[in-house]
């Protein structure tokens, strides 16, 4: 229960984030603007400050699309999906990123259907958030091993690398806004894929060991479906409540 209240605190207003996105656009703005006014003074085309002006607007991209994901809301449509599917097509999706890092992904996923109400591109989202913080998580390359469990009512989701891990010290910070430990990160992954995953009445944890690996858990609640996981949610049901 603090632990949830930590979470609502630490999150909390638009206005915050909002500050923080400012604040985050402002620097490489400010940059842009420097190396502009050199090229104005010089009167001549200096290559290299070209280039770095093109990679700050390109972080000032990458930061504006993760908040495009948060700020609508309102278009947002649930519907029912096999979550092995949503996940397989993720999977589909990074092979040949994952390929090109000598990226292995492994797969345990459960015979019974695992339908539940999402917001499609949402939870695709998520995935490739968590997927790609594991595959930045081993430059050398590695297993990043992916579990789907049904149990009971609830569904469970697990993304394990054999990285880097997360130090002790920084594993409270991980989700707050803008926080990093990347040169060129935006700190806004595990953020946006909280938010998310709070949004379908499911939860996000990550367990981490510096030098071992990261696991992180995704549980989204179970929705009634064909096949032998029907009886086996019902009793979960009726005991949980
Ligand atoms: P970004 O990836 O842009 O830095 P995230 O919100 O995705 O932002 O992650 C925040 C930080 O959490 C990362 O910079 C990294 O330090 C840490 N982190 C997240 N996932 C992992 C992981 N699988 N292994 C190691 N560190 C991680
Ligand atoms: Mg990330």
């Amino acid at each position: 229960m603090e632990e949830l209240l930590r979470r609502s605190e630490k999150l909390t207003t638009v206005g915050q984030l909002a500050a923080g996105v400012a604040h985050e656009i402002r620097n490489p703005l400010t940059t842009l603007r420097g190396f502009l006014q050199l090229q104005l003074q010089s009167k001549a085309l200096n290559l290299s400050h070209v280039t770095l002006m093109l990679s700050e607007l390109d972080r000032i991209n990458l930061i504006v699309g993760e908040f495009l994901i948060l700020a609508k809301p309102q278009a947002t449509k649930f519907v029912t999906k096999d979550v092995r599917d949503v996940l397989q097509d993720v999977l589909r999706f990074l092979d040949s990123e994952a390929h090109l890092h000598n990226i292995v992904f492994r797969t345990v996923i459960t015979e019974e259907p695992c339908l539940i109400s999402c917001e499609e591109n949402q939870l695709k989202q998520v995935f490739i958030n968590l997927l790609k913080n594991g595959i930045e998580a081993m430059p050398q390359g590695g297993p990043i091993h992916i579990s789907i469990q049904k149990k009971g009512s609830s569904i469970a989701i697990s993304i394990t690398d054999e990285g880097v891990g997360i130090p002790e010290e920084m594993i409270s910070k991980i989700g707050d806004p803008f926080f990093t430990g990347k040169e060129t990160g935006t700190g806004l992954g595990i953020m946006v894929s909280q938010r998310i995953i709070h949004s379908h009445q499911g939860t996000l944890d990550i367990q981490s060991q510096v030098n071992v690996g990261t696991s992180v858990k995704v549980t989204l609640p179970a929705l009634k479906g064909e096949g032998k996981g029907d009886i086996l949610e019902s009793e979960g049901h009726r005991q949980g409540s």
